[in-house]
């Protein structure tokens, strides 16, 4: 087996298990959407977001203690010493303010290695009532523990994706939001929001968004400056979606489908993808099936361990096993082979990055 092998599944097995990190919480968040708990840890080329701040990752048998520099951890299985790995640095962006005294990292933080990601609308119609609300879901947190702001103005978002680009070098911009409670899913502040990062700074853009109520939508995003589209079912199974996420789940399947159909028409084949979280309680069996389905019609089933995120109600959720992951991640990339689907052809986004998941070294 090469290194290269070695480092990435050295990354797949810290990130199903968590790592329990030894050090100041530093750059890490809590809370928030996306990789919400995670440091990104890097070894050679791979980098992968792995689950440390949450009580979650306490059982681990690995644990992480960083070096005098900061710029590297030891990695620890059962308190035997097992790899290095690198630490990302502050991005220099981070050290920035807008004229009324946001600093940008409360805009837009750095993923992974090059990646820049914000959330427009800190709120989601979803969480007005906790019956509805997505049981994995932490959007609030970071809001109040005073690490972001509410919503982020077309201009703020400019302004830092220009800075990011040019201290930092980041290479694509995700863009997600909580849902309002308008019929467009948050399309139109998508739109704003691209429009104005296009018109200051060259960098391609993925925007993330529940299916619009109108197909329209999609040509004004792409029109405003999106490259690539997510929409995630993040559950695949009726009952598991009724489960874990039932306000989203009001939302059928079936306008999933006609809104994936709809989208890879205006943004081309593996130019959208949707997120589905392994571990909730979906089979190996059903993720496999759906991957199936979705990669045939074009969009990128980007598969990704469940991760229980203190102070939501699946904090206490157990972790998806490992042997669970290393099976399904083959069937899924053939999936990805058998219908001329690739990370690397993606212009931005989750499945572009690829660090919260190790379904990349089974594309
Ligand atoms: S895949 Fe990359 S961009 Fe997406 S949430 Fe994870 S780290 Fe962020």
């Amino acid at each position: 087996m090469n290194s290269q092998v070695i480092a990435s599944d050295l990354l797949a097995e810290l990130q199903c298990h968590g790592v329990r990190w030894q050090g100041a919480d530093g750059l890490a968040r809590k809370g928030g959407a996306g990789p919400s708990d995670h440091k990104a840890l890097s070894l050679g080329e791979h980098t992968a977001m792995v689950p440390m701040l949450n009580t979650a990752s306490l059982d681990s048998p690995y644990s992480a203690v960083p070096d005098a520099s900061g710029a590297q951890a030891l990695i620890f299985r059962e308190g035997h010493e097992i790899g290095r790995v690198e630490l990302p640095r502050v991005p220099r962006f981070y050290g920035l303010s807008t004229d009324d005294g946001i600093p940008y990292w409360k805009i837009a933080t750095l993923h992974s290695r090059d990646v820049l990601a914000t959330t427009l609308l800190q709120h989601c119609i979803r969480k007005n009532d906790t019956a509805s609300a997505c049981q994995f879901c932490a959007i609030d947190q970071s809001l109040a523990a005073g690490k972001t702001i509410a919503r982020k103005r077309p201009a703020q978002l400019a302004a830092v994706a220009k800075a990011a680009v040019a201290l930092d070098g980041v290479k694509h911009l995700v863009m997600t939001t909580g849902t309002p409670q308008t019929p467009d899913r948050g399309a139109a502040i998508l739109c704003e929001s691209a429009a104005a990062v296009s018109a200051a700074v060259e960098l391609p853009i993925q925007a993330q968004c529940e299916p619009p109520d109108d197909d329209r939508w999609f040509t004004r995003l792409k029109d405003s400056g999106v490259d690539s589209l997510g929409m995630h079912l993040e559950a695949v199974t009726d009952s598991v979606r009724q489960r874990i996420m039932p306000g989203k789940a009001e939302v059928p399947l079936t306008r999933y489908f006609s809104a994936f159909e709809a989208a890879v028409k205006v943004f081309g084949h593996g130019q959208v993808s949707t997120y589905i979280l392994a571990g909730l309680g979906d089979s190996e069996d059903a993720i496999a099936a759906m991957s199936e389905r979705l990669a045939a019609l074009g969009v990128y089933p980007f598969v990704v361990p469940f991760v229980p995120i203190d102070g939501t109600p699946l904090a206490g959720h157990p972790k998806p096993d490992s042997a669970f992951m290393q099976r399904l991640y083959p069937r899924v990339g053939a999936s990805l082979r058998r219908h001329g689907l690739h990370s690397e052809q993606i212009k931005a986004g989750c499945a572009k990055c690829g660090a919260c998941s190790a379904l990349k070294r089974h594309e």
